[in-house]
């Protein structure tokens, strides 16, 4: 076994990719999947197939797992947890900060050590420059691997604690859904009207490009606690989104995205904020509506 030496669990696309990446860079990769045939391709590029989990663990200190979530890691390495001793476990799958810290808890418990990782890459930019994957757990761990990491995408190395991968990567999935559903709510408007997704492009692309600018004169008001509606009021936000629930349900599309963005508005109005701008619903959103 060396440094060259990588499993990799779970060959989903992102699974299938990242043996891929490592195959091209000269690594010696074992794999295993559930549905065995997935392996054929790795297996005819030079990849080792491994019979069993256990094969798979005994054949590299580093094991890469990309995996649905947290639930199938459990499925698929519990079974054969008495061979976990001595490995370096980088998770790769989604699930929550919490779980990466249990699953770090439980990886210590059977002697090895545990990285979580949050990929920022579709499969087919793995390998490929401009992406990132964030890291989080023992930083001797992380610095100990990351020339292989290197190999998938840039490494974003968050912290100690193993929820903190976790944490980030779920904040920009945060972010990403509700902005491609609010695209494809507008996108669905736009077609009620004859307008076609393409006749949309010049006018959404530039929209979504803006936000930077807003983001960086909003974000140190929202550090400092401060939403002075100097530049926008929530009173007229509230006023624009109705508008907005009024054109989709008068289009005959659906109207739960946008009545339930007027719902956050009504309770920032309720609290007391509508002559305040619509950063003030942060305050509101960090309360969980009981
Ligand atoms: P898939 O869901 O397509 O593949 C998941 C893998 O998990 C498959 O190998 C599947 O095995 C295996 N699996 C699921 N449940 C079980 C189980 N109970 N027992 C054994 N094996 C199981 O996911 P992707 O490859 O697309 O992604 C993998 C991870 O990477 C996910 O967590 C995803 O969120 C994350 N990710 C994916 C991105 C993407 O664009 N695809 C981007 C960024 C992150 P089988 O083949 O047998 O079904």
């Amino acid at each position: 076994m060396s440094e060259r030496d990588v499993t990799v669990i779970g060959l989903g696309p992102m699974g299938q990719a990242i043996a891929g990446a490592l195959l091209d860079s000269g690594h010696r990769v074992t794999v295993w999947n559930r549905t065995a045939s997935r392996a054929d391709e790795l297996v005819a590029r030079g990849a080792g197939r491994a019979g069993s989990v256990r094969e798979a663990l005994a054949a590299s200190e580093l094991v890469i797992l990309s995996l649905t979530d947290h639930d199938a890691m459990y499925a698929v390495l519990d079974p054969a947890a008495d061979a976990l001793s001595g490995r370096v476990l980088v998770n790769l799958g989604s699930d929550t900060p919490e779980k990466s810290r249990a699953a770090a808890r439980w990886a210590a418990g059977h002697g090895a050590q545990y990285l979580t990782g949050g990929v920022q890459a579709s499969p087919r930019d793995i390998g490929q420059p401009g992406s990132f994957t964030f890291y989080s757990g023992p930083r001797a761990v992380f610095d100990a691997h990351q020339d292989t990491l290197r190999v998938l995408t840039g490494t974003d190395y968050r912290g100690e604690d193993p929820a903190l991968a976790a944490l980030y990567y779920q904040l920009t999935m945060d972010m990403f859904w509700t902005a491609v559903l609010g695209w494809l709510h507008a996108v669905a408007v736009a077609g009620a009207h004859g307008v076609s997704a393409r006749e949309l492009l010049p006018y959404a692309s530039p929209l979504l490009s803006g936000l930077p600018d807003f983001l960086a004169f909003c974000t140190p008001r929202i550090d400092a606690g401060e939403h002075p509606g100097d530049a926008d009021r929530l009173a007229m936000g509230a006023a624009s989104v109705d508008h907005v629930v009024h054109t989709a349900r008068d289009a005959g599309v659906d109207t739960a995205l946008p009545e339930a963005v007027l719902a956050v508005f009504r309770r920032g109005m309720a609290a007391g904020h509508a002559d305040d701008s619509v950063t003030s619903l942060v305050e509101v959103l960090k309360r969980a509506v009981a």
